[in-house]
C-alpha cells in the first residue's frame, strides 16, 4: 500500500498530520509538491514567495532524503498532476493537510474524484490552532471582531499537541520523476536582487524552531514593551515560517507555554498575536472566494469583504505618486525606511506596515488593494489571509477595522517609535533630504471626506 503524501503550506516533516497517517497506515510513501500556477483556486506567488519557496523546497526534499525518501517535483494544475502522481505510483492512499482559502474548494473537487476511483483520499488538520468551524458565537455565526473571538479560542479545548517527526517512513517502490527544482525558475537571476532577502533570512523547518526558541529565549521577555519599536529587534521573525508552515502555530502555541511555566516569561501578548493570524484566516474561510483574482479588476488580485466600501472614491493611483510610496521616495521618514525595509529584506516591521498601509489609503488615497498587491508581490510572508485582511483592517473597510478616521500621522509615529532615528537611519538616512510628497493636513481632511460620502451614501 502506497500513501501519496501531498506537501503544500505544510513544509515540514514535524506537527505533519498528513505525513504521520501515511507512515503509520501505508507501507511506503511518495512525497509530491506541485507548483500550481493554473488553478483558478490558487494565487500566483509574488517574487519575494517564489525565492523562500525554492529556498524552502531545497531544505525539505534535503530533510525527507535523510530519512530515505525523494521529493517529487511537477509544475501543473493541481488537480490534473495529483491523480497522475498517483496513477503513476499506484497510489492507495492520498493524503493532505488542510488549507482554509479558496483552494479548498479545489482541495474537496479533487478528494471526490480521488475516491470514485477507490483511492482513500483523505484532508488532516492544517496550520491553524483551531479549526474555522469550532469557533462561532452563540447564534452560530463567525466572530466579527476579535477580541471576542480571541476570547472564544481560549475557551475551547486546547490545540493538540504538536507530531514528531515519523520515526520511521519507508519510501513506496515506485517513485515518480521529479523535475528540477531549477527548472521552476523560483529565483531572480538577471538582475539578482534577492541578495537582501538571502542575508536576513533562512528557509525551513530547523531555521523556523531555531528562530522560536531564540525568541522564547532572549525577547519573550520584553516582548510586549518592545514590539512597537522598529528599531528593536523584538518580534519572532516567524511568520514567514508560519506563513510556509515550516513550523506548525501548535508547536508554537505548546513550546510557548511550556517556555512559561519554566522561566515565568509571560506570553499571553505574543500568543494572542498569532490569534491575529488565526482571525485572519477565520475571516477568509468565512468570505469564501474573495481571495482569487478572478474575482477582481485587472491588477488586484482580492475582493474586499465589506460592501459598503465597493462604491469608495478611490483616486486613479498617480504613478508617480504610486512609485515614491513604493521606492520609499515619499520624504517621510518612517514610511520611506519601511518601504525600503521591505523592498530590500522582504519584510517590514508591524508597525510600520500600518503606517504605511495608511499613507497610501489615507494621505494618498489609493485603493488598499493596489497596495495589498505589492506587499504581496514583496513580502517573504505574504498571506493570502493575513495580507488582505490587514490592509483592510488598516483602511478602514475589514473585519473589526480600525475605525475609518484612525489617520496614522507618520511624523507623529516616527516620534513615537523611533525618537532616536535608529530605524530610520537605517533603511533611509537620506529621506530627510526629500520633499514631502504630501500635506498631511489637507490630504487628511481629504481622506475623511471621502469616508463620509460612502458613510452617508443609501
Ligand atoms: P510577532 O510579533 O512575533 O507575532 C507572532 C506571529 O503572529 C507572527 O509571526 C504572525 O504569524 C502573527 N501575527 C502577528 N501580528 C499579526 C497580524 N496583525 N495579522 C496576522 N498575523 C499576525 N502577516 C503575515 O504573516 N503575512 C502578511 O502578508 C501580512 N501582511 C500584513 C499587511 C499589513 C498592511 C499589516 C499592517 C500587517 C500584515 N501582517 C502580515 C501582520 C504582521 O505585520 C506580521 O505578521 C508581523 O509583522 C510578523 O512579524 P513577527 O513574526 O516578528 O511577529
Amino acid at each position: 500500500m502506497t500513501a501519496l503524501i501531498w506537501f503544500r503550506d505544510d513544509l515540514s516533516l514535524a506537527d505533519h498530520a498528513a505525513l504521520q497517517a501515511g507512515a503509520e497506515e501505508a507501507g511506503g510513501i511518495v512525497a509530491l509538491y506541485v507548483l500550481d500556477e493554473e488553478s483558478a483556486e490558487t494565487r500566483p506567488l509574488g517574487g519575494a514567495a517564489r525565492w523562500w519557496l525554492h529556498e524552502s523546497l531545497s531544505r525539505l526534499r534535503a530533510d525527507l532524503a535523510a530519512l530515505g525518501i525523494p521529493l517529487v517535483l511537477r509544475r501543473g494544475a493541481s488537480e490534473r498532476i495529483v491523480a497522475e502522481v498517483a496513477e503513476e505510483s499506484r497510489a492507495t492512499h492520498v493524503f493532505w493537510n488542510r488549507r482554509y482559502g479558496s483552494e479548498r474548494h479545489l482541495d474537496a473537487r479533487l478528494k471526490a474524484s480521488m475516491r470514485e476511483r477507490g483511492i482513500d483520499a483523505r484532508s488532516f488538520r492544517g496550520g491553524l490552532l483551531f479549526e474555522p468551524w469550532t469557533v462561532a458565537t452563540a447564534t452560530g455565526t463567525p466572530y466579527r471582531v476579535y477580541t471576542p473571538f480571541w476570547r472564544a479560542c481560549l475557551a475551547l479545548p486546547a490545540p493538540a499537541a504538536p507530531l514528531p517527526v515519523p520515526e520511521t517512513l519507508t519510501a513506496a517502490a515506485l517513485q515518480p520523476a521529479s523535475e528540477a527544482l531549477d527548472a521552476w525558475q523560483l529565483q531572480p537571476t538577471r538582475p539578482n536582487w534577492a541578495g537582501g532577502l538571502a542575508d536576513r533570512w533562512t528557509p525551513g523547518e530547523t531555521a523556523a524552531l531555531g528562530s522560536l526558541d531564540r525568541f522564547l529565549d532572549e525577547r519573550a521577555p520584553g516582548y510586549r514593551e518592545r514590539r512597537d519599536f522598529p528599531a528593536i529587534d523584538a518580534g519572532s521573525e516567524l511568520s514567514p515560517h508560519l506563513r510556509w508552515g515550516e513550523i506548525s502555530p501548535r508547536t508554537v502555541w505548546h513550546r510557548a507555554l511550556a517556555a512559561a511555566t519554566e522561566t515565568g516569561v509571560d506570553v499571553g501578548t505574543f500568543l494572542s498575536e498569532v490569534g491575529w493570524r488565526e482571525f485572519a484566516s477565520h475571516t477568509l474561510f468565512h468570505h469564501t472566494g474573495v481571495d482569487r483574482a478572478g474575482n477582481a479588476e485587472p491588477g488586484l488580485h482580492v475582493r474586499g469583504i465589506n460592501p459598503q466600501f465597493d462604491g469608495f472614491p478611490w483616486r486613479r493611483p498617480d504613478a508617480n505618486e504610486l512609485a515614491a510610496w513604493q521606492r520609499g521616495e515619499t520624504g517621510f521618514g518612517v514610511v520611506d525606511a519601511g518601504m525600503r525595509e521591505l523592498w530590500q529584506s522582504g519584510f517590514m516591521h508591524n508597525r510600520v506596515r500600518m503606517i504605511t498601509a495608511s499613507f497610501l489609503t489615507k494621505n494618498l488615497l489609493i485603493d488598499w488593494r493596489v497596495g495589498e498587491a505589492w506587499f504581496w508581490d514583496t513580502l517573504v510572508d505574504a498571506d493570502a489571509a493575513s495580507n488582505p485582511f490587514n490592509w483592510q483592517w488598516v483602511s478602514g473597510c475589514g473585519a473589526d477595522a480600525a475605525p475609518y478616521f484612525r489617520v496614522f500621522n507618520p511624523e507623529t509615529q516616527q516620534h513615537k517609535f523611533d525618537r532616536d532615528g535608529g530605524y530610520v537611519d537605517r533603511w533611509a538616512p537620506d529621506s530627510v533630504m526629500l520633499p514631502q510628497l504630501v500635506d498631511l493636513r489637507e490630504t487628511r481632511v481629504r481622506a475623511l471626506a471621502a469616508y463620509e460620502s460612502i458613510k452617508l451614501a443609501p
